[in-house]
């Protein structure tokens, strides 16, 4: 008999997204073909952003996934939607020199405008709605830090930005778990699940081929172009991007360690709640705003884009763990935050791979003549969408100015090959001890 499941878990439980209820990545069936003028590897919104502005600009385009297309980080996400703000906190002005730093920061809250844009104009159907968030403050010294930053990340977005005490924080969140927090009107919400299905849809549209199961495990120049060795033979390209983000480094073939030397892939993990009674998300999250906070040990949490669960996301384990182990520990963090939520079980938990950088800072350009989109620090939904839309201009060389985040110096460490698995542990202990006393300093 198997073992009973534990009382938080829904029967039926699935260790799967959620999502993909809806929007599961399909299957295509189309053949690799053994040539392409341009040969994308990575079927995520970077890869197929770029497929599509490739098409647009007459480029023939092949997109290659080793799995099905959209079945990374892109169909997994919270799908919170901001504008690459993540970039603005990174010790830019230090690395770069101020009006470097501006470029960078300008450069990264463009990809907000692009993926409304991009949404629009392709109609991609994906719940879009520009909700705004709400940034818990963990500790006053972090509400602190935000107020420090608030009018800086107003002007960057063009949108309004305040902080707001803990006496007023139930008018934004059912919770009084955080010292107050931030609201910011610069982001939005969508179903990842339906946005990648939506954009594999306008880039095939715009008739780019998108070819599931194929593993690009090297890539060598061959004559005035490339030829990639595949799981399904040889594929010859003028020219190649690689766009496999958290999962560049796999044991069954990797396209370019270059890059994967240089990405820290990281698990994130998610559940979803079974549905709530009437009215209760309303209370949890009045004005359905996308909600995250400032620990180390990051929590981001939503309603569905359907209004009747709970979505919540973070980083349950620093070592290899079931989808249910990490589910109970992330039931446990939720129920922190919404006691109501105690009896409340899952059905859904599922994880995936970011991929975070040794600067902090997302990435496109050229090594050995190969281009690389990458290294969005967890919040790539438009970051993604924008660097891939950006290596395509390039390949294109239909860029009218070089954008700020194409061809920095790209760091990686001694002896490092792109597992930080043997660290994560000890990554993760420390980050719990800060956590702690960031809290007890209150
Ligand atoms: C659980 C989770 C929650 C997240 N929440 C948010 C959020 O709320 N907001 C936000 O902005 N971002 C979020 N992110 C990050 C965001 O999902 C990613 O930054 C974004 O999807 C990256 O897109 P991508 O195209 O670069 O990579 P992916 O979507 O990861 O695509 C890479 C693809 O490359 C393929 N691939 C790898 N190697 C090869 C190879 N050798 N040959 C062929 N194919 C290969 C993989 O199969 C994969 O499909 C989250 C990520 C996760 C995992």
């Amino acid at each position: 008999m198997p073992p009973p499941l534990d009382p938080r878990l829904a029967p039926g439980f699935k260790a799967r997204p959620w999502w993909w209820e809806e929007a599961e990545p399909p299957d295509r069936d189309n053949v690799m073909p053994d040539r392409a003028a341009v040969a994308i590897v990575g079927g995520g919104y970077a890869g197929l952003s770029a497929a599509l502005t490739l098409r647009r600009l007459g480029h023939q385009v092949v997109v290659l996934d080793a799995e099905r297309i959209g079945w990374g980080a892109s169909s997994r996400n919270g799908g919170m939607v901001s504008g690459g703000l993540k970039v603005a906190g990174a010790d830019l002005d230090r690395n770069h020199g101020r009006e470097r730093a501006q470029s960078i920061v300008e450069a990264a809250a463009a990809s907000f405008p692009f993926i409304e844009e991009t949404i629009a104009r392709e109609g991609i159907a994906c719940d879009y709605v520009r909700c705004g968030r709400y940034v818990g403050a963990w500790s006053p010294g972090h509400w602190d830090a935000m107020a420090a930053r608030v009018d800086f990340l107003a002007r960057l977005t063009g949108l309004p930005a305040e902080m707001v005490p803990k006496s007023r924080q139930r008018e934004f969140l059912g919770s009084d778990l955080y010292c107050g927090g931030m609201k910011a009107a610069a982001t939005s919400s969508l179903h990842p699940g339906k946005y990648a299905r939506g954009l594999a849809a306008a880039a095939e549209r715009a008739g780019a081929l998108l070819v599931d199961e194929v593993r690009v495990q090297g890539i060598a120049r061959e004559g005035s172009g490339f030829r990639l060795a595949t799981t399904r033979g040889a594929l010859r390209a003028d020219a190649v991007l690689v766009a496999t983000n958290g999962y560049s480094l796999d044991r069954r073939g990797t396209a370019l360690p270059w890059l994967a030397r240089r990405l820290v892939p990281l698990n994130s993990y998610i559940i979803a709640t079974e549905e709530l009674p009437p009215g209760m998300i309303d209370r949890l999250f009045p004005g359905r705003r996308m909600i995250s906070d400032t620990k180390r040990i990051l929590n981001y949490f939503r309603p569905s884009p359907d209004g009747r669960r709970v979505l919540w996301g973070g980083r349950a384990s620093f070592r290899a763990a079931t989808a249910e182990e990490t589910a109970l520990r992330l039931h446990d963090t939720m129920v922190e935050c919404f006691p109501e939520l105690k009896h409340v079980r899952l059905t859904h938990a599922w994880t995936g791979f970011v991929a975070f950088t040794f600067d902090g800072l997302p990435h496109i350009g050229v090594q050995d003549g190969v281009h690389y989109a990458a290294g969005c620090q967890g919040s790539g939904v438009a970051m993604a969408t924008w660097l891939g839309h950006n290596a395509a201009m390039k390949i294109a060389g239909a860029a009218n100015e070089r954008f700020a985040l194409d061809g920095l110096s790209f760091p990686t460490r001694p002896f490092y090959e792109g597992n930080p698995n043997w660290l994560l542990p000890f990554i993760g202990s420390w980050y719990r001890i800060r956590d702690h006393m960031d809290r007890m300093a209150a």
